[in-house]
């Protein structure tokens, strides 16, 4: 690309205007509309902003209900497997203890154990 630099239109007459010459306000040659660049710039700059995307992947990882936690051996009352996903969990104030929550993978038994 040869011509990167955004060429500006005069909004009243439609010609394309004069790069600027460092300042932020240019002067159409053709009916003399003094305009200033730096509006038409800054318009642009804020359209690319996108702040749902970041918000909605942080909900996802948060809003997780599932049991989902470190893998502990430890043995499965129902089926016998030899290891249960381990989570904790504070429930209530902080001084009845944390409540410590183990999830088989395999058939889904849910065993809770108050510390
Ligand atoms: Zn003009
Ligand atoms: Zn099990």
């Amino acid at each position: 690309m040869s011509n990167t630099f955004d060429q500006d239109f005069c909004p009243a007459c439609g010609t394309i205007l004069p790069l600027p010459d460092g300042s932020s306000m240019i002067q159409c040659l053709l009916c003399r509309k003094i305009q200033d660049i730096s509006v038409f710039h800054g318009a642009q700059s804020t359209v690319h902003v996108d702040f749902r995307s970041t918000r909605d992947e942080r909900k996802e990882s948060d809003a997780g209900d599932t049991v989902e936690g470190t893998m502990i051996q430890r043995k499965c009352p129902r089926c016998g497997n030899d290891e249960m996903a381990f989570t904790t969990r504070q429930l209530r104030s902080a001084d009845e203890g944390q409540t410590v929550f183990y999830l088989c993978p395999k058939c889904s038994f849910q065993e809770i154990e108050n510390s």
